[in-house]
C-alpha cells in the first residue's frame, strides 16, 4: 500500500503507542482522584501538556485538552460569542473546514451574525479585507492556518496583528499545520488555537485548544473541575500521552521533516505537470504545506481516479463529498473560482514522513496509465 492520505490522518508511531501503553493498562488511575497511584497519570498528563506547549512557543498551562480539532473549532467560536453580549459578529473565509463553518452556521441561528470572506485563485485571504469586515461588534476572527485540502497557508501573522490592533479576538485553526510548520502563538499574535493529535501520528479523539493567558473564557462542557475548571470530564489520558509524545517526535524532527517532504512534494509537481497534459495544481505554489499536492485532471473525475488508485494500492482523496448518490464538489476549490465540474476533477495527495521517493515514482506512474485510459475511452475529451 501507498498511503498519500495524511492529511485525512496519520499512522500513529510505534513510541506514540509504546508512551501510551502503560496508561491503558498499569496506570489506569483516575487523574482526579487523590492517592498518589492516580498521581502518575495526572503527571503524565502535565508532562504531555508542556510538549504540546512547546510546539507553538505557548505556556502549558495555556493548552486544553480536547475530544479533538472538531470540539476544539466548536469552542472557540461559541464560546467567544458568549463572552459579551453587545459582540455577536464574526468574520471566517469560505475555504474553513466544516467544523468551523458548520458552528458559524449554528451560532447564526441563534442570533449571531457571521460574515464569511471570500479568498484569491490560491485559496489566500488578502488580509485587507479582514481589516474592513472588523465591525464595532465584531466579537472573533477565525481564519484557518493552512487548508486541509488544496494546503494554502494563510497570512496569519498579519491577520493577528490586525486583530490585536483592533481589539477582536483572533482565532486559528491549526490543526493542518500543527507540528508540521514552525508556528509560534506569541509571534503569530493568536488567542486561541486548535490542533489535533491524529494528524501528527498521534491518536484520534484528542486535541487541544490553546487559550492565551489571562483571557477569561468560559467552558463548552459543563461538569467536573478538569483542565482548570475549563473543560469537563475525565481526561484521556493514554490518549493525552500519546498526543504528547507525538509533540515531542513533531519538536525534535520539524526541520528534517520540513525539508524532506516538501523536495517530494515538489518532485511529484513537478512529474505531474511535466508529463501528464491537462492538469492544475490547485492552491497556492509557494504558501504551501510541505506536504500537500493537489490536482485537477481536466476530462476525469476525481472519485474515478480515486477507485482506480485504490485498485492499484494507493491510498488518496478528493476534496468531494459524496453525499445521497450524488457527488458535492468541494467548497474549498469552488471558492478558489473552479467551476463545479473543474472542482470534481480533483485529487489530493498528502505525504508523510515516511513517504518514499520511490512512492512517488510510482504514484506518479500510476497516474499517468490512469489519467491516459480514461481520456482514451472518454468520448468528451478531445
Ligand atoms: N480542522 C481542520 C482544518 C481539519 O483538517 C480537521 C480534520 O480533518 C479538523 C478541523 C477536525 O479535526 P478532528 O478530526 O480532530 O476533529
Amino acid at each position: 500500500m501507498i498511503y498519500l492520505d495524511n492529511a485525512a490522518t496519520t499512522k500513529p508511531k510505534k513510541e506514540v503507542i509504546e508512551a501510551m501503553m502503560p496508561y491503558l493498562t498499569d496506570y489506569y488511575g483516575n487523574p482526579s482522584a487523590i492517592y498518589q497511584f492516580a498521581g502518575e497519570a495526572k503527571a503524565a498528563i502535565e508532562n504531555a501538556r508542556e510538549s504540546c506547549a512547546r510546539l507553538i512557543g505557548a505556556k502549558a498551562s495555556a493548552i486544553h485538552f480536547t475530544s479533538g480539532g472538531t470540539e476544539s473549532d466548536n469552542w472557540a467560536l461559541v464560546q467567544a460569542v458568549r463572552l459579551n453580549p453587545d459582540k455577536k459578529h464574526i468574520i471566517i473565509i469560505r475555504i474553513e473546514h466544516h467544523a468551523i463553518l458548520h458552528t458559524a452556521q449554528a451560532l447564526r441561528l441563534e442570533g449571531s451574525e457571521v460574515t464569511v470572506l471570500g479568498v484569491d485563485e490560491r485559496g489566500r485571504i488578502n488580509p485587507k479585507d479582514i481589516e474592513d469586515a472588523i465591525r464595532p461588534d465584531t466579537a472573533l476572527i477565525s481564519v484557518m492556518t493552512a487548508n486541509n485540502e488544496i494546503g494554502t497557508i494563510e497570512p496569519i501573522e498579519e491577520i493577528g496583528r490586525i486583530a490585536h490592533e483592533h481589539g477582536v479576538l483572533f482565532h486559528t485553526d491549526a490543526v493542518q499545520a500543527f507540528g508540521q510548520i514552525p508556528l509560534d502563538v506569541n509571534k503569530l499574535n493568536v488567542d486561541l488555537l486548535s490542533a489535533s493529535a491524529h494528524k501528527i501520528y498521534g491518536p484520534k479523539g484528542v486535541g487541544l485548544l490553546y487559550i492565551k493567558e489571562g483571557l477569561k473564557f468560559g467552558s463548552l462542557l459543563h461538569g467536573g473541575g478538569q483542565e482548570r475548571n475549563r473543560r469537563a470530564g475525565t481526561e484521556n489520558v493514554a490518549g493525552i500521552v500519546g498526543f504528547g509524545k507525538a509533540c515531542d517526535i513533531a519538536y525534535e524532527s520539524l526541520d528534517d521533516r520540513m525539508k524532506r517532504e516538501s523536495e517530494l512534494r515538489d518532485h511529484l509537481i513537478h512529474r505531474v505537470l511535466t508529463e501528464i497534459s491537462d492538469v492544475n495544481l490547485n492552491g497556492d505554489p509557494v504558501h504551501r504545506l510541505p506536504n500537500n499536492a493537489n490536482f485537477s485532471f481536466r476530462g476525469i473525475e476525481g472519485e474515478s481516479l480515486l477507485i482506480m488508485l485504490d485498485m492499484r494500492g494507493i491510498c488518496a482523496s478528493s476534496g468531494s463529498a459524496c453525499t445521497a448518490g450524488s457527488i458535492d464538489p468541494s467548497h474549498v476549490l469552488l471558492a478558489t473560482g473552479l467551476s463545479p465540474e473543474e472542482a470534481r476533477e480533483s485529487v489530493r495527495l498528502t505525504l508523510s514522513d515516511e513517504t518514499t521517493m520511490e512512492e512517488i515514482d510510482q504514484t506518479v506512474e500510476a497516474l499517468k496509465q490512469i489519467v491516459h485510459d480514461f481520456r482514451e475511452m472518454s468520448p468528451l475529451y478531445n
